[in-house]
């Protein structure tokens, strides 16, 4: 990190990632360019120290982070990430990612975005309990239902949230659900959260697909990131009749190019936490090389893991004709540049995986009414939200001959820097 300034970009990273990309919106913002510069700024960053007492009575501490990108559009949303190599400048990115996000699909907030630098796996379930609820009250003063509302992502899960939710309440005296999303249902979570950010990849995918005149019924798929957005995504795909021909996660890399049988998969990785184990006897699965995975013959590639997977020596080598990122910032700028080039359509993070936000807007609507929807409606209701969109991004990416992914920024940029001017400047 800078010791000047935290928001001098180190090389490389997803905060610098996501600052080229903000040059190149700037072109298209007209006179709301003038405000840009907020774009490049984290409106406020609170780090804090996480002291716990492990299982063994030992102390130790971890640091976390909750950043508040932007809050022109209403308050902060975004997830809190669980991962060992998570720092401030990681927490900077994914918020303002968020913010672009929550603009793209004009949902009613901000970008926020959470962290704790720690390998959860190596924690019991009560010390990460016990973790969970200290960062929580540690970053009670700037999150609630009105300012900010964490969410799962990499690393967390419903149960978390549960946790989060129950110490916010105790700490402000009143059960307040409205403050996380992706809850256990029974706790005012909503149906179809789970699955919405897959869900939202395929959607996306979909639409991408039909434009490009490809035929989803018998296209090839290859997913890298097998958690809850790899294989949601990956499902829908096969149940639209695509051939899952690859997957790799953090255990390893299988390939099928008859396809992989996800009714024999799911279960695999759910006892061992991943795919690795997934080759030889009657699977017709073989292990390969992590990074051959960039070689696989496929139509849709589906990064679905971490940033920075897709640097210009991928970029080269991807046989793909459209790439939906399921992850947030996975292509790098040039491996962008490399990509469009090529003629590999590519639906960026920004829209793609903004499913599960959309149904965590959904979740916070309904806790707000105490009103709950079918999973029927949900699931609807993202679809129209999606397709409407992707095709606001399309005409711009038509009008200006840009690519989608400077596109969204532009339609996304406009709305809060739109929102910026007319609030004014305070004081
Ligand atoms: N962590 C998810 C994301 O990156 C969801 C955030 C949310 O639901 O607030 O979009």
């Amino acid at each position: 990190m800078n010791m000047l300034s935290y928001i001098q970009p180190t090389a490389h990273s997803a905060w610098s990632t996501y600052l080229s990309q903000v040059d190149r919106v700037v072109p298209y913002l007209g006179p709301l360019a003038r405000w840009a510069e907020t774009l490049k700024r984290p409106k406020r960053a609170l780090i804090v120290d996480i002291p716990i007492e492990m299982d063994d009575g030992s102390v130790r501490h971890f640091e976390g982070y909750r950043v508040q990108h932007n809050l022109s559009r209403g308050p902060g949303k975004g997830g809190v990430r669980y991962h060992p190599q998570v720092t401030l400048e990681e927490v900077m990115a994914l918020s303002a990612w968020m913010t672009v996000k929550n603009a793209a699909v004009n949902l009613p907030y901000g970008g926020a975005k959470g962290g704790i630098r720690v390998d959860p796996k190596q924690l019991s379930i009560k010390e990460l309990e016990r973790m969970t609820r200290r960062y929580t009250s540690e970053i009670g003063i700037i999150i609630g239902p009105q300012q900010d509302i964490p969410a799962p992502d990499v690393g967390t899960n419903a149960q978390i949230m549960a946790w989060m939710m129950d110490t916010y309440s105790m700490n402000v005296g009143a059960t307040a659900s409205g403050v996380v999303t992706g809850k256990p249902v029974h706790l005012g979570g909503s149906l179809g959260r789970v699955k919405a950010t897959g869900r939202g990849v395929f959607v996306t995918g979909r639409e991408a697909a039909r434009r490009l005149g490809l035929n989803i019924n018998g296209a090839r798929v290859a997913v890298q990131g097998f958690g809850n957005v790899g294989s949601a995504a990956a499902e829908l795909f096969v149940q639209a009749g695509a051939t899952l021909v690859a997957v790799q996660d953090h255990t390893g890399t299988i390939a099928n190019p008859k396809g992989l049988d996800l009714a024999e998969l799911m279960p695999v990785v759910r006892r061992d936490g991943g795919v690795g184990a997934f080759t030889g006897g009657n699977t017709g699965a073989e292990r390969i090389d992590d990074e051959a995975f960039w070689d696989v013959d496929c139509d849709i590639l589906i990064p679905a893991a971490l940033e920075g997977q897709i640097d210009e020596g991928r970029a080269r080598r991807i046989r793909a004709r459209l790439v939906l990122e399921g992850a947030n910032g996975p292509t790098l700028p040039e491996a962008d540049d490399l990509l469009a080039d090529r003629g590999v359509l590519v639906v960026p993070d920004v829209i793609c995986n903004a499913g599960g936000v959309t149904v965590s807007y959904f979740e916070w609507v309904q806790d707000f009414s105490s009103f709950f929807w079918t999973e029927d409606e949900i699931n609807l209701r993202l679809d129209k939200i999606m397709v409407e969109a992707l095709r606001r991004i399309w005409d711009t990416a038509d009008r200006h001959q840009i690519t989608l992914r400077t596109a969204t920024f532009a339609v996304a940029c406009e709305r809060i820097l739109m929102a910026r001017q007319e609030r004014g400047l305070y004081p």
